[in-house]
């Protein structure tokens, strides 16, 4: 199916690897313009090469997503380089894990900063520009948390649950301006990426690149009537709703 994006212009945050990466290679497969930006100036290069590959037009940008000042950064080099911004794929590394009765302000300031306020950051500064064109499509990659609490991952339930709220109000919002943007979640179960590494996981395993997929159909031009939602990719394994 051709997702009628091609030509259009995507940021996508820590994308250097993982489910980032795989998102800005799917949407590239479509003919997007892709800006990735990450913290590893290594594997941001060798996304670059990857997106070299499709041939599609692309770039690189290494930097902190979770720095309050980088989301405007970001949209300005965006801008720069491509002359617009229609998609925003809003991505951070995911928090510790932890017990819920274990975590100190301090641990939930920074969960909070990264898995809520970024992506909220990411969106405030993309509006204006999706605004003026009349289009935008913007996807948060979040977590299965969103819907169903981890007993490991108290951080993670904590601000993802946070943005879900944010998000909610947010499509609703964009939709009343009849906007012509849409802001929606890609929530992953496990997947065969680093961060599932680092947390031990084992069993049955997503292939980042078919999350990447779904993410990139969320941003298509048939995707416009989904808004507001949080699509759980994760092979059956949450029970919730
Ligand atoms: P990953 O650790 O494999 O890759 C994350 C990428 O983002 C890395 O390239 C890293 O360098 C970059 N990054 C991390 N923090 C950054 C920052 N502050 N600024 C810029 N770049 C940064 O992680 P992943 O598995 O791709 O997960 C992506 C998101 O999805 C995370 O929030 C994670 O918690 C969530 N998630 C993943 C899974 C899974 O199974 N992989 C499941 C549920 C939720």
């Amino acid at each position: 199916m051709d997702l009628g994006i091609a030509g259009k212009v995507a940021l996508v945050t820590a994308g250097s690897r993982g489910l980032g990466r795989a998102t800005a290679l799917a949407l590239a497969g479509e003919g997007v313009r892709v800006m990735v930006s990450g913290r590893d100036v290594d594997s941001l290069e060798r996304v670059r090469a990857d997106l070299g590959l499709i041939g599609v037009d692309a770039d690189v940008r290494a930097g902190d997503v979770t720095d309050p000042e980088e989301p405007a950064r970001l949209v300005a080099a965006t801008l720069e380089r491509f002359g617009s911004l229609d998609i925003l794929v809003a991505n951070a590394g995911g928090p510790p894990p932890g017990r819920a009765v274990d975590q100190s302000d301090e641990a939930l300031e920074l969960a909070l900063n990264a898995n809520l306020l970024t992506s909220v950051r990411l969106v405030r500064e993309s509006l204006p520009h999706m605004r003026s064109a009349g289009w935008g499509r913007i996807c948060c990659i979040t977590s299965y948390t969103v819907k169903q609490a981890s007993p490991v991952l108290a951080l993670s339930n904590t601000a993802r649950v946070g943005l879900w709220g944010w998000m909610k109000t947010a499509a609703h919002d964009l939709a009343a301006e009849s906007s012509g943007i849409t802001v929606n979640m890609a929530c992953p179960g496990p997947h065969s990426t680093d961060r599932m590494k680092e947390l031990g996981g084992s069993g049955v395993m997503g292939d980042p690149a078919d999350f990447g997929s779904t993410v990139a159909f969320l941003c298509s031009q048939q995707a416009g009537f989904i808004n507001g939602a949080s699509i759980v990719v994760d092979g059956g394994a949450t029970l919730a709703l």
